[in-house]
């Protein structure tokens, strides 16, 4: 039984990068976790943004059961109501592991960990995070008074860099978290974290280098800068132009308005992804030289994928298609090697994870089933389809079995919230034997399959349970229904 249990997320990391032709020099560090342990090659997110899917890696449930089904400002008061009755995996192994976590996402995503730590907060105020930890269990108003002092002091601290200062000390703080961390600085959070830790830990990383803004703190290397991309050649400006106006289009423009071409920005994002699997390696180094690689249970995965361009997507991970939802994933575990081509989806994390460690659970606890070995090695994964669906952009559910890929939309809205026109039709069909870009909506000539994959589709959905399990013991604070999106 392993004893420590490592989860990482790479944030937006696409599978087609981890099976690129380059992809031993890009993502060496994943790829090695791929061999020393199991690769899941038909792992899909059920959602296309962050909070959800992240919620669903942690929880072992639906978007839908677990409530969040939306992202940043939009989540709602029943939403935190919701989510707050579930038990994050970090609570589920508190009784016998130091919980850590590393992550700039704050509100439920904490719930469970002995220690939760922004890197932004932690590398920047060094003398800080050496005292932070306690520093929070200080009695009565001496944490409150102390944060005050360190929010002044950072603010004095960003107006010698020149950075614009905000007084409002809350403001503050939100500007903080938006800021996307470093792959260094969460390898050095997470180190430092382990550091003197006894007995067993669960670490729970995640990497933001691969999500939009995209800049690597780093050069990227010499084969990254000369690589080379379909549509690598199109100027950025003619890729916007059918979203001129938009609200992704002046996001854009401030994220990435510096590159001149979409070969530019892909070369970016191809850098973060490299720069993010660095510093996994170091992480993964770091256990080596502790002796401690080889007792933890490791499990790593993407929360969504990247629409780099196609369907129109810039840059972001909005639709349901196959380059926003479909992810890596690997386990090295005792009994985990070659690699699984069946269906699997991040529900299956959690059960996983408890069945490893041998920890009890009722199975309708989760969406998901453990992805254990049986004994004699095999595993009965009897999926034909994966499920996913979204809200944030554009209300839209979708099915996807071996041959097919089907996508409805349930909202009213027929336009993306962001890009203020419409990502695909108000039904696709797509036959990915043939098609596996999903570029030609078959669902005229195919109102037959369309028809049955609908019908599969709303049966699975009207088959989960409307709510989790009772245990409201958490109340979400006014501030989460204020907190900020990606904006
Ligand atoms: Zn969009």
């Amino acid at each position: 039984m392993p004893e420590n249990v490592l989860l990482v997320v790479f944030d937006a990391l696409r599978f087609d990068r981890i099976t690129s032709s380059d992809s031993a020099a890009l993502t060496p560090n994943i790829n090695e976790i791929f061999e020393d342990g199991e690769g899941f090659t038909n792992c899909f997110s059920c959602s296309n943004v962050t909070d959800s899917c992240l919620t669903t890696i942690m929880t072992g449930m639906y978007p839908t059961r677990h409530g969040i089904t939306n992202h940043g400002a939009k989540i709602s008061k029943a939403n935190l109501e919701q989510v707050a009755s579930t038990v994050p995996l970090a609570e589920r192994l508190q009784p016998t592991h130091t919980t850590l976590g590393v992550n700039r996402k704050r509100n439920w995503h904490e719930r469970g960990y002995d220690r939760y730590v922004n890197p932004n907060e932690w590398s920047k105020g060094s003398a800080m995070s050496a005292l932070s930890g306690a520093v929070e269990s200080l009695p009565g108003p001496l944490p409150e008074m102390i944060r005050t002092v360190y929010d002044e002091t950072l603010s004095l601290y960003l107006s010698l860099q020149g950075e614009s200062v905000t007084t409002d000390e809350r403001l503050m703080k939100r500007e903080l978290e938006r800021f996307y961390p470093s792959a260094k600085s969460t390898t050095e959070t997470a180190i430092d974290l382990l550091e003197g830790v006894e007995g067993p830990w669960y670490l729970n990383t995640h990497y933001w280098d691969a999500h939009i803004p995209y800049n690597p703190t780093v050069t990227p290397p010499e084969f990254i800068q000369e690589r080379t991309y379909e549509d690598g050649d199109v100027k950025l400006d003619e890729a916007i132009e059918p979203i001129r106006g938009s609200r992704w289009a002046e996001e854009l423009e401030r994220a990435v308005g510096h590159a001149d071409t979409i070969g530019d920005v892909k070369r970016l994002y191809d850098a973060g992804a490299w720069y993010a699997d660095k510093e996994f390696g170091r992480l993964i180094d770091h256990l080596k030289e502790q002796g401690e690689y080889e007792e933890t249970l490791i499990v790593l995965t993407a929360d969504h994928g990247e629409s780099l361009t196609e369907h129109g997507i810039l840059f972001e991970h909005h639709g349901l298609y196959d380059v926003s939802t479909h992810v890596p994933l690997a386990i090295k575990a005792p009994g985990f090697s070659g690699s699984e081509s069946g269906f699997v989806q991040h529900f299956d994390i959690v059960p996983t994870v408890l069945d490893l460690l041998e920890t009890d659970y009722e199975p309708e606890e989760f969406d998901g089933q453990s992805l254990a070995p049986d004994e004699d090695g095999s595993r009965e994964l009897e999926r034909d389809a994966v499920y996913m669906e979204s809200k944030h952009k554009s209300r839209k559910r979708a099915i996807r079995t071996a041959d097919y890929k089907y996508i409805k939309r349930i909202g009213e809205r027929t336009e993306c919230r962001f890009c203020g026109i419409p990502h695909g039709d108000d039904q696709e069909l797509y036959d990915l034997t043939g098609d596996p870009g999903e570029t030609n909506n078959i669902i005229q000539t195919h109102p037959d399959v369309a028809d049955e994959l609908e019908e599969k589709m709303q049966a699975y959905v009207d088959g989960l349970p409307d709510t989790p399990r009772e245990r409201i013991d958490f109340e979400p604070p006014e501030d989460q229904l204020r907190e900020l999106g990606y904006f």
